[in-house]
């Protein structure tokens, strides 16, 4: 018999429950008992909801109110000293952790969060160090398991293991400087012992640990602690499910084989290429293999035919009892339900499975693969095989004017009429920019009129007129405001954007937009990525109107701003019948259009954000320089096409450019902006260590916060990046957009960073 498993399930509710419940309980208006009772009715409706979906292993223990991450540090008692002592509930520990507090006196910042693997999801870092004092304050899976246990519903706990737990830590600032966090294996071996050994006493047959570190090179050096920690592990826990997902293991299989465990999962959707190898290794063990076959990434349809090939070959390697068939990750990353869909064709509608509708795919191909003679079971296989035959019917269709535009792409296309040097020249004449141009991200507050505005415009109360004539007075503001506070490159400040992807998507053809599939970003932070379903071209221009209105209110140089192709493709789903670089040298080819036609309108400086483009970078380094090869070259694409006198700019929110900073160099963009506020020097040096020849601006301050930013602050931020900078690259900007800002403060901010830059130019 096949069991069909589901490694994880999201946790925001149907409609959004917990974020609604987690945002009332910080601003006052929950009480804790409510949130765990909101909580409590979304982690039973999710279980009882996989259950009548048929699914044999059902998640427990990966719940979370903020991160699962953060619930391990926070269960572990993994707590920086900074939270510690400060009179809070556990609870309000574990979210000061997440988001920081500043109430009653207290005044601690968030810890830090970084990408999930290569998803747009964030992890809270455990910060580790000699000093870290793991043990078992509350046993939070054992607490789920028996939550469920309690309304009928037998569940698998999930825990994230050890060693892909400690190497996810960084050093906290007080350890000591050659401190590794696997270092502490020893002393968190005997906490998870606890953990587990409890699970065993409830009753809990399995466990799913999730090892994810194994799909990494790194994984590779990490064998002697794999052997040791499982042969402790083993003996007191319920058998374990060595769960590996977002990529394959490669040569780890042959140390993984010799574990003693009794199951291991691995991700076929992203990496069919290794069942072969993984069947081979562990043919002679007793390991059961579990196959992720049902994306935990996307959101097509499974194709079922796929799954079952994919499965008989590893029943013919190992028999049908040795087999289970998954999702292949965490359903972490997909919307809730295709049933809060209205607005969907029924053609569209029958391509997708969120994450309820996935359930029920895993349970029917191991159905299907058990021999069920159930007719609701084959009713659903046959109904899946007409399902993908129309999608497949759908694919078949192409635009042929893009793809021939596509198959027509020339070397020439990717380049600058001129190198940097003589771009510069001709380029400080035409914009006649100052030493040390300041300039801004490009979004301004987004205050609530603006968000009263849109939604108005949604429901139809205000005509698209009216929204026009708003959207303008806007821009007048936000430009006169710049002119005011003495910016050099002005912006527009995008107040016509609801999502720096949504906004650009819903004018491309090839997207499919949906009413409520949320997913969770960060804490409560969700988005509703949209759907690229075919080839994509852009009808007519997308912000030519806007920007070109921008500088029709003022005489100083307006910086155009659109997002990139990389970036529009990592944060929507894509499509999985093409490879994603045709995807992003469509979108490529759309931008390029709107470069041109801003150009023509007017606007010298154009601005492409590609903020993505370091996340999608593979898990595996032998794959990055495919990517880095498509990805860098489709931005080029989008920006090449300008005469010299027009100033390309991209911005990055991340600084960590270490290893791809060739990339950065080959973009050829003339000016980059970069999160830099908090990073420390090491940034800097690796700039000067490559020569990086052209124009960048590292943000002087974050505008994560309110905080205002004093001159003087700026002044020495200022200093230390001139000491390694040449001041004839030198741009001055913040770190990011500033759109989460209030006025207030973006105002003061501003004028401090101007004054800054003035000191600059009669000082350095
Ligand atoms: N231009 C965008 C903004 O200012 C960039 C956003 C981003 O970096 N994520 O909002
Ligand atoms: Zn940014």
């Amino acid at each position: 018999m096949v069991l069909s498993s589901v490694l994880g399930f999201p946790r925001i509710g149907a409609n959004r429950e917990v974020k609604k419940a987690v945002e009332a309980y910080w601003a006052g208006k929950l009480s804790a008992e409510d949130l765990i009772k909101a909580a409590a009715d979304v982690k039973k409706s999710s279980w009882t909801s996989l259950k009548e979906r048929g699914v044999d292993l059902i998640p427990s223990g990966e719940f979370s109110l903020y991160d699962h991450v953060l619930d391990h540090s926070a269960a572990f008692n993994a707590i920086p000293k900074r939270y510690q002592g400060l009179g809070l509930s556990a609870l309000d520990v574990f979210f000061a952790m997440g988001r920081g507090r500043q109430a009653d006196g207290v005044d601690v910042p968030a810890c830090e969060m970084k990408k999930w693997f290569d998803s747009n999801y964030h992890f809270v870092v455990p910060e580790l160090s000699e000093e870290t004092d793991f043990k078992l304050l509350y046993n939070k899976v054992l607490a789920e398991y028996k939550e469920a246990k309690e309304i009928g519903v037998v569940t698998r706990p999930v825990v994230l293991g050890p060693i892909s737990y400690l190497v996810l830590g960084k050093a906290a600032k007080e350890a000591s400087p050659n401190f590794q966090p696997i270092s502490l294996l020893p002393k968190i071996l005997p906490v998870y012992k606890q953990l587990l050994s409890e699970l065993k006493a409830a009753g809990a047959e399995s466990v799913q640990i999730d090892e994810p570190i194994l799909v990494l090179d790194k994984g590779a050096e990490l064998d002697k602690q794999y052997a040791y920690a499982y042969a402790e592990l083993a003996p007191v826990s319920p058998k374990i499910i060595l769960t590996t997902y977002f990529n394959r293991l490669d040569s780890n299989i042959n140390f993984i084989a010799k574990l003693p465990v009794a199951g291991l999962h691995i991700d076929l959707v992203r990496a069919p290429q290794q069942l072969g190898e993984v069947l081979a290794a562990i043919k002679s063990t007793p390991i059961v293999i579990s196959l992720g076959v049902v994306s935990g990434r996307n959101i097509w349809k499974a194709d079922f035919a796929v799954a079952i090939k994919f499965a008989q070959t590893a029943i013919a390697a190992l028999g049908a009892d040795r087999v289970v068939v998954a999702t292949s990750s965490s359903l972490l990353h997909t919307p809730v339900t295709l049933a809060s869909e209205k607005k969907l064709t029924q053609q569209q509608r029958d391509w997708f499975s969120f994450a309820l509708e996935k359930a029920a795919e895993v349970a029917t191909i191991a159905a299907v693969l058990s021999g069920s003679q159930d007719p609701k079971v084959s009713a659903a296989l046959e109904a899946n095989k007409v399902s993908i035959a129309k999608r497949r019917e759908f694919e078949s269709t192409s635009d042929d004017a893009v793809r021939k535009r596509v198959a027509a792409i020339t070397p020439d296309m990717y380049d600058r009429k001129s190198p940097f040097a003589v771009r510069k020249e001709v380029q400080a004449k035409h914009l006649n920019l100052p030493r040390f141009p300041t300039t801004t991200i490009g979004s301004f507050p987004q205050t609530k009129e603006i968000r009263t505005a849109r939604a108005k415009l949604g429901k139809g109360e205000i005509s698209e007129a009216e929204y026009d004539e708003f959207i303008k007075k806007e821009i007048e503001l936000v430009v006169k405001f710049q002119e005011k506070v003495g910016l050099d490159l002005l912006v527009h400040g995008e107040p016509e954007r609801n999502d720096m992807v949504q906004y650009f998507g819903e004018q491309l053809t090839g997207f499919v937009f949906t009413q409520n599939a949320w997913v969770q970003s960060y804490g409560s932070r969700y988005v509703r990525p949209p759907i690229i379903v075919s080839d994509v071209s852009r009808p007519t221009p997308m912000t030519v109107k806007w920007s070109s209105y921008a500088q029709s209110v003022s005489s100083k140089p307006m910086k155009g701003m659109l997002s990139g192709p990389v970036t529009i493709l990592n944060w929507s789903f894509p499509r999985d019948d093409v490879p994603r670089k045709l995807q992003s040298q469509q979108l490529a080819l759309a931008l390029r259009d709107e470069v041109l036609d801003l150009e023509k309108a007017g606007i010298s400086a154009i601005q492409v954000d590609e903020p993505a483009i370091r996340e999608g970078l593979p898990l595996r380094r032998s794959d990055w320089d495919e990517y880095l090869q498509w990805a860098v070259d489709t931005f080029k694409l989008s920006t090449a096409g300008v005469t010299d006198a027009t100033q390309t700019h991209s911005h990055f929110c991340y600084s960590d450019f270490g290893d791809i900073f060739p990339s950065i160099q080959r973009l050829d963009a003339d000016v980059i902006s970069i999160e830099f506020s908090k990073s420390d020097m090491k940034l800097l040096h690796t700039f000067k260590q490559y020569g990086y020849s052209n124009q960048i601006g590292p943000g002087v301050y974050d505008i994560h916060s309110p905080r205002i930013p004093s001159e003087a602050e700026i002044i020495e931020r200022l200093k230390t990046t001139l000491a390694i900078i040449p001041d004839h690259l030198m741009f001055i900007n913040p770190d990011c957009g500033l759109k989460t800002r209030g006025w207030k403060e973006t105002e003061a901010s501003l004028a401090n960073l101007v004054a800054a830059a003035r000191w600059a130019r009669a000082n350095a």
